[in-house]
């Protein structure tokens, strides 16, 4: 059997309420998944889990749906912020739909002196995690910050907070392991990559003189950004965080 249709629904769900439809969310079940009377969805709001809930209205341009039960508790992320410079919008889509999926608890568009994209449409990408939440069955969904910019993030850091700096100069080194820095696993943490050009050598050796910051190494290859984020994200995962 096809698995169930999951909607987010951003306001606080419990059993038994029930809940109106926008048109928008109507169009999608009813047009799009062909959802009638009857029929069942899942629905999270990122705060209470997830809740089984029956259609028992449903329009063209509204609809009504009543919460039968809970399916699951909510599941929070690992604290894992995954900073990053903002590439172009097709591969700034990929790296919000990955960090959602691969459980980032908070994404964060950092400008840094060679990021090429000055701006970046902080609702598009929200809604980008949003959709990787509902198709991924995870019942939490990571916020997506307005861009901001690297030195200013790194001036009001709290440095209980440590950082794995993705660093592409290390490349050319013998391997250090992200892995082998497991003793220091305790606590939040982010992850930091750099965008197409690289860091400058001003961030470089700031990151690097972080007391709280890791350097980490991802392979002998220099990857791209989008690529970058995901590996980083499962030697993080892997070593510190859900996936163990
Ligand atoms: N233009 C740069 C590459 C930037 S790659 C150059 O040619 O040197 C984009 C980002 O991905 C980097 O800033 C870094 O954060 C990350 N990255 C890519 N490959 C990496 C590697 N082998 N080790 C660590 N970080 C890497």
């Amino acid at each position: 059997m096809a698995s169930k249709t999951r909607l987010y629904v951003d306001h606080p769900l419990k059993e038994e309420q029930s809940i109106l439809l926008s048109r928008e969310q109507a169009h999608y079940l009813f047009g799009v998944m062909r959802l009638s009377v009857g029929g069942q969805v899942l629905l999270f709001d990122g705060m209470n889990g997830e809740f089984l809930a029956d259609v028992v209205e449903a329009g063209k341009r509204g609809g009504t749906l009543l919460i039968a039960s809970q399916t699951r508790p909510l599941q929070m992320p690992p604290d894992l912020w995954l900073m990053f410079a903002p590439i172009k919008k097709a591969r700034t889509d990929f790296i919000v739909e990955k960090a959602a999926e691969m459980g980032a608890s908070r994404i964060v568009p950092v400008q840094t002196e060679f990021t090429n994209s000055g701006r970046i449409q902080r609702d598009r990408l929200q809604a980008h995690a949003v959709e990787a939440a509902e198709q991924c069955g995870g019942t939490y969904v990571p916020q997506v910050d307005e861009m901001k910019r690297l030195d200013r993030v790194l001036n009001d850091w709290d440095e209980t907070r440590q950082i794995m700096f993705c660093d592409e100069t290390t490349a050319d080194d013998p391997a250090t392991p992200f892995e082998a820095q497991k003793d220091q696993a305790v606590g939040p943490w982010a992850i930091v990559i750099g965008p197409e050009g690289g860091f400058s050598e001003k961030e470089r050796n700031r990151l690097r003189g972080l007391p709280y910051a890791h350097v980490a190494q991802l392979g002998p290859r220099i990857l791209r950004a989008d690529t970058a984020a995901v590996a980083a994200m499962t030697l993080w995962q892997t070593a510190l965080g859900d996936w163990a």
